[in-house]
């Protein structure tokens, strides 16, 4: 079949191109090598067109490759790619990489060929930045135990912050992504944020305090008249012959009893006041309500209301900042307080209960006051949102924002009779 194609064509090729006007011999020269003349020209061909086929193929791997690198330019900060043993593979450009680690000098660019940990190491040994937390991470997302993570270290300059975030590669050789942002105006923000909030909080610690003015004056005078009426008694025995030593003694003990008594009850207060954040530790919850009781005793018995604590049998250990978790439960009994006042007397109560539920410990302030109405149910935990006169509105939210910080929650829900139930949970410790 093919050379009864080639028998037909070759005569027809022969008569249309130069061949049929070339000298005479050369029919001779078709017919004697036609076959390697065809397989010549179609050879030819298909290199050329193989050529045409690569260099498409090379202009589109450009293109993508083009589009590749500006997408991981247009990213915000300094973005790698590394191989599985660490070495950059590809690298933002440097503009880009001087938006993430922009106080790092432009010698210290991640370059394409670099190994990225030494690279940080080496800023690290110089001690412009910390990079501990930053060499495991890379080592676990390129070994392939963790598929991605991040870590926060400071950088060179005070104040400043970066976030490295690593991805482990789906490719069959591994790798991993990395990127460097600057933290530093999220932190200052954040820091910010808590700055306020705790000036908030003191403001708010302050007025409670001015509130239970009177009812720690009150609570003052009790070991300070009993110290007054101790000492005459002492008196009176040192002017007898022979004076009674034991009695004396036991008088003496009563006195330096109730002056501790007195500076407890200061250095609450004065503990209250303190506008400082103390460090997170350990606090057993029930000591902490029991203080606050305390501290609230007898405003309550000065409004005709009846205080009840059941408090869980075992510790509730706790983490956190003794003080402003004081500020919650304080704030809790002094709106459940108000609640009651309008109340008859004999009617005014005021439940407070702990427990342990599920590793949290849980926290249940409940009273049979007036209750929440619609509006409040809604906007309850709003910063200055107030139905009384004098209120500041600022209690439950600090108090929830208290809470948030030692991951706590804080709700409210009417009880069925009548009144309130506050109920705040966090993590035991
Ligand atoms: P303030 O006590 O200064 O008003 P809070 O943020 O502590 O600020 O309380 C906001 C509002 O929530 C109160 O004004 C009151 O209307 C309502 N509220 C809080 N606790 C109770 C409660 N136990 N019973 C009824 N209403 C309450």
């Amino acid at each position: 079949m093919g050379m009864r194609v080639v028998s037909v064509l070759l005569p027809w090729l022969m008569a249309t191109t130069p061949f049929a006007t070339a000298a005479p011999g050369a029919p001779e020269l078709w017919e004697r090598y036609s076959w390697v003349v065809l397989a010549v020209v179609v050879a030819g061909l298909l290199q050329a067109a193989l050529i045409v086929a690569l260099l498409l193929e090379r202009r589109r791997r450009l293109g993508a490759q083009r589009l590749n690198l500006s997408v991981l330019d247009s990213l915000p900060g300094a973005v790698a790619i590394l191989d599985r043993d660490g070495a950059v593979l590809r690298a933002s450009a440097p503009s880009a990489q001087r938006e993430g680690l922009g106080a790092l000098s432009t010698q210290r660019l991640v370059v394409p060929g670099r190994a990225y940990l030494q690279a940080l190491q080496k800023l690290a040994l110089s001690g412009e930045l910390e990079s501990t937390g930053v060499a495991t991470l890379l080592d676990q997302v390129l070994s392939g135990r963790v598929e991605e993570g991040m870590v926060e270290f400071r950088g060179p300059r005070a104040d400043t912050w970066f976030e490295l975030r690593a991805r482990r590669l789906e490719l069959p050789g591994g790798g991993a992504v990395v990127t460097v942002v600057d933290a530093t105006p999220r932190r200052r923000a954040e820091l910010e944020a808590r700055r306020a909030r705790d000036e908030r909080a003191h403001m708010e610690r302050v007025a409670a305090v001015g509130e239970l003015g009177a009812s720690i004056a009150h609570e003052l005078n009790q070991p300070l008249s009993a110290i007054r009426t101790n000492a005459e008694t002492a008196l009176r025995l040192l002017q007898r012959t022979p004076a009674d030593l034991t009695l004396l003694r036991e008088v003496l003990e009563d006195i330096v009893a109730d002056d501790q008594r007195a500076g407890e009850i200061i250095r609450r207060t004065r503990a209250l006041l303190k506008k400082d954040q103390g460090p997170f530790t350990s606090h057993d919850f029930n000591e902490l309500v029991r203080q606050v009781a305390q501290l609230v005793g007898n405003d309550a018995q000065l409004r005709g209301a009846t205080l009840t604590l059941q408090l869980a049998d075992t510790p509730l250990p706790v983490n956190g900042d003794g003080v402003q978790l004081q500020q919650v439960v304080l704030n809790l009994i002094m709106n459940a307080l108000d609640a009651v006042s309008p109340c008859p007397p004999g009617e005014r109560q005021v439940w407070v209960r702990t427990q342990r539920t599920d590793g949290r410990v849980e926290l249940a302030v409940e009273d049979t006051g007036v209750g929440l109405s619609p509006e409040a149910q809604k906007r309850l935990f709003e910063p200055f949102f107030t139905t009384k006169a004098t209120g500041l509105g600022m209690g439950l939210s600090i108090s929830r924002s208290i809470l948030e910080v030692h991951q706590g929650r804080l709700q409210a829900e009417p009880r069925t009779d009548r009144g309130t139930r506050f109920r705040c949970s966090l993590p035991a410790a």
